[in-house]
């Protein structure tokens, strides 16, 4: 890997980096054209899909009763760390969960109350890996806010993987199905006569079905993109090359799309971090995708002529995963202006918050962290307010809302407040 300036970076480099989109836009007309025939096509399209891209022939679409046996046949020990995995990440989500609340403003009995949604799908990916812990970080959120029922599509192979669909188990899913990719997407949304349609979809995915989530989104909500893996280590002469260097390799290790950038105003350390990515990814198994990801556009290693400008560049980048490896981690936190999920210190490396640590993973990617947070319980929550005025709170505002109902030419709103006090 090259170790660059951030001062020197062209405009095209600067795009490159801060307006990434991994390949996203470029799947959408792939994406487009896949949705519409699984919207018309329904299951004959889930078929044909699964055989072209997964190369798989798909016989029940449906394996809601696969995951129980699956669970069930499972190591015992690994099925321990998955539910290890699943009791941390219920913690974390429980803790989020909101309380209704009512409070007395002079009169007016003024609330919020919390109802979750009924049906939500939760996309879990398996193209190039498996991927249990998405099936955790999905499903136990939309069960911890009360969804009744959380279905689940993940991409279909010859020989299902036992621990994605044992997650599925354990983390309460109430409906499987085989399908992958945009394919997955669109029925979750539109339903077809094996899958039924749900209200949101939420999860990760690679960059067809992140644009098949772009594409549904106005028929469906949807979380958020969720797109190839990022990760931004922001770092001090304190932080150990090589464990910096692991934590770029371990995100770059997803995706020949993800991207992975560390920025430091160390120059050794730079050529340290540069170095040791290289030597690690020779030695890692998927080193093949490991060195296409380090190779894209958007990842790096920058040096800053001071820390100041490491903390500009680490906010307008606004990585999925933000790591701090410096001596003054929350004075710099409370500096960058985002990152979507923030790894602090030495012994935090991302992939603990990845499986086990309990925040969730999936996380908005392509610079989106400016503006939204991770999957969280508020996800499958709709708030109301709920408000009663007693006869004296309606009276003391009443002048008010006649006055700016009138000034608004909606005289029939004053009048309805004019009606509670008529004799
Ligand atoms: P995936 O399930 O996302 O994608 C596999 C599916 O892609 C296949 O079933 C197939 O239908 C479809 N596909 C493959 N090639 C295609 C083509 N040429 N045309 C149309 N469709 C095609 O699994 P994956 O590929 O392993 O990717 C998982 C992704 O999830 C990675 O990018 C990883 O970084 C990302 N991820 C993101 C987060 C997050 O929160 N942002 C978290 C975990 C994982």
């Amino acid at each position: 890997m090259n170790v660059q300036a951030v001062a020197d970076l062209s405009p095209d480099e600067r795009a490159a980096l801060f307006d990434r989109d991994a390949g996203v836009a470029a799947a959408r007309d792939t994406a487009r054209d896949i949705v519409e025939r699984v919207r018309t096509e329904g299951d004959v399209a889930l078929r044909e899909y699964a055989e072209e891209f997964d190369g798989v022939s798909v016989g029940n679409v449906d394996i809601t009763d696969e995951v129980e046996r699956a669970a069930d046949r499972l190591d015992d020990d690994l099925l321990a760390h998955i539910e290890t995995a699943a009791a941390n990440i219920r913690e974390f989500h429980e803790a989020q969960r909101p309380e209704n609340w009512t409070k007395e403003f002079e009169g007016r009995e003024l609330g919020r109350r919390y109802r979750p949604l009924e049906r939500v799908g939760a996309y879990v990916p398996g193209g190039t890996a498996a991927y249990p812990s998405s099936a955790l970080m999905g499903v136990i959120p939309a069960k911890v806010a009360g969804v009744d029922h959380v279905a689940v599509a993940t991409p279909p192979a010859e020989d299902l993987n036992d621990a994605t669909l044992a997650a599925i188990h354990v983390a309460g899913a109430d409906a499987v199905y085989q399908a992958g990719g945009a394919q997955a997407i669109a029925a979750l949304a539109y339903g077809t006569e094996s899958v039924s349609s749900v209200q949101k979809i939420v999860g990760p995915g690679n960059r067809f079905v992140t644009a098949a989530k772009a594409e549904v989104r106005e028929d469906c909500e949807i979380d958020f993109l969720a797109g190839p893996s990022e990760v931004l280590v922001i770092a001090d002469g304190t932080a150990d090359p090589g464990v910096v260097a692991s934590d770029l390799v371990a995100q770059a290790e997803h995706d020949p799309n993800a991207s992975v950038v560390a920025v430091t105003p160390d120059e050794s350390l730079a050529a340290d971090i540069a170095q040791q990515c290289d030597r690690q990814a020779g030695e890692r198994d998927r080193s093949d995708v490991i060195q296409e990801a380090l190779d894209n556009d958007a990842s790096g290693v920058f040096t800053a002529r001071s820390m100041s400008e490491a903390v500009l560049f680490a906010g307008e980048y606004a990585a999925e995963h933000l790591s701090i490896q410096a001596e003054n981690d929350e004075e710099l936190l409370d500096r960058i202006e985002a990152g979507g999920s923030v790894f602090l210190g030495p012994f935090s490396p991302v992939a603990a918050g990845d499986y086990a640590a309990g925040p969730n993973h999936v996380l908005p990617t392509g610079g989106l962290a400016k503006t939204t947070g991770g999957l969280s319980v508020d996800h499958f929550l709709v708030s109301q307010t709920v408000q009663r005025l007693d006869r004296d709170a309606l009276a003391d505002i009443s002048e008010t809302v006649t006055t700016l109902a009138e000034t608004e030419g909606l005289e029939a709103h004053a009048e309805s407040v004019r009606k509670r006090f008529e004799e």
